[in-house]
């Protein structure tokens, strides 16, 4: 079967040539439909993130995927059910309390591996086989866009944590920056403006641009980092109470101390590599406990998180879902989804429809 990855020779998604995979006891196989491609699997083919399976010449790509079951194999699962898988395994033949609790996010590094990432073959290919716990059902109505799933999965459990660090007062939040118009960046945003009265996101662009343009029709101001550093964001607009990092540009890890309101609270998911900087460490530290500042960090999501994402994508406007996907390739020719010029908000490499 046609699966598209990376081989340790080359330095492009390429299409490679595999066996289409047998599903084991617990496991259904799974038609492919769609894969969506992030700023993630842009680092993997950079060679920044993630590696190889172990002792594999190549790994299949993709993390953002929507099949229908071809075959439940008594797992529980019936075929032509619509499901989105979640990404984290357990390393083979190994078991910790992570999964066993269904907590896979909170496995520290070393005791998962990340479909399509970290050491485990990904979805972008025709049929897939995973175990029945791993994927989760949406409505067949939503098999266009289920491989936006994931990506919503992973703003539910940011905005899960951050928001709970502020359970123990009275908070009553009502502005929100998100850091980064890339597609994490733009699908929260909307989420967020469901919630805030007002909403900011962070580019550094000029207009026009379609990021912007989806800036101005979910009601957000566009914040231009390049006349804005974040940590001047409170004087040029106002302080936020919440701020959703999704940029990997290290700086702003402190930017968006600074950016914050007492009492409020970041959530920082961009993966940077090593990037040296000068920061003012005591006036850092200051400013978290005089304010009652809390910074977390959060990463993958589990499969209430993706239930949770399946309700969010129910509830999103057509003209937000449409705007957002901007390629949709055949396997054949991948390159158009994987560019990620300033035209490209979702990427998205389609196997098969319904
Ligand atoms: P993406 O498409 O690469 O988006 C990143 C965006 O940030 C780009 O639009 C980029 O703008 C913008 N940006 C970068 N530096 C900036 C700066 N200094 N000022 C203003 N804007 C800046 O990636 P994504 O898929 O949305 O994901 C965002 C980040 O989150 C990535 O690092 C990704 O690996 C990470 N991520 C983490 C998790 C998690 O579980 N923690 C999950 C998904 C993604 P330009 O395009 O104009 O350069
Ligand atoms: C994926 C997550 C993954 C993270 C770190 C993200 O792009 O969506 O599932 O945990 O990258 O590898
Ligand atoms: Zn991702």
């Amino acid at each position: 079967m046609k699966a598209i990855g990376v081989t340790r020779d080359g330095d492009e998604p390429e299409i490679l040539d595999v066996e289409r995979p047998e599903p084991s006891a617990g496991e259904a196989l799974v038609r492919t439909l769609r894969v969506g491609v992030d700023g993630t699997d842009h680092e993997v083919i950079a060679g920044a993130h993630g590696g190889y399976p172990e002792g594999a010449d190549h790994m299949i790509l993709g993390h953002e995927a929507v099949g229908v079951v071809e075959d439940g194999n008594g797992s529980g699962l019936d075929a032509g059910d619509v499901v989105v898988p979640t990404v984290r395994r357990k390393p083979d033949g190994e078991t910790n309390d992570y999964f066993r609790r269904g907590e896979p996010d909170m496995a520290p590094e070393g005791e998962y591996v990340e479909r399509g990432i970290v050491g485990g073959h990904g979805f972008m290919s025709e049929y897939f086989t995973s175990p029945a716990d791993t994927l989760v059902p949406i409505p067949e109505e939503l098999a266009e866009y289920g491989m936006l799933v994931e990506p919503l999965s992973i703003a539910e459990k940011a905005n899960e944590h951050a928001f709970n660090t502020r359970a123990p007062f009275e908070w009553r939040p009502e502005s929100a920056c998100v850091l980064g118009n890339g597609s994490l960046g733009l699908l929260t945003l909307w989420m967020l403006d469901q919630q805030f009265d007002r909403t900011y996101c962070l580019g550094r662009r000029d207009r026009p641009d379609p990021t912007i343009d989806v800036m101005d029709e979910v009601g957000a101001t566009y914040v231009d980092s390049r006349e804005t550093p974040v940590e001047e964001i409170p004087d040029e607009y106002e302080a936020m109470d919440y701020i959703f990092e999704a940029t990997g540009f290290a700086p702003h890890a402190v930017g968006t101390v600074h950016a914050l309101a007492p009492n409020g609270v970041g959530a920082l998911l961009g993966i940077p590599g090593p990037w040296e900087f000068e920061i003012d460490g005591g006036t850092l530290h200051k400013e978290i406990v005089l304010h009652n500042k809390a910074l977390i960090g959060t990463v993958n999501s589990h499969v209430k998180h993706f239930e949770a994402a399946v309700d969010t994508l129910e509830s999103m406007p057509e003209w937000l879902l449409d705007d957002l996907v901007t390629t949709v390739t055949a396997p054949d020719d991948v390159a158009p989804a994987f560019d990620d010029g300033d035209h490209q908000m979702k990427g998205v490499v389609e196997f098969d429809s319904l």
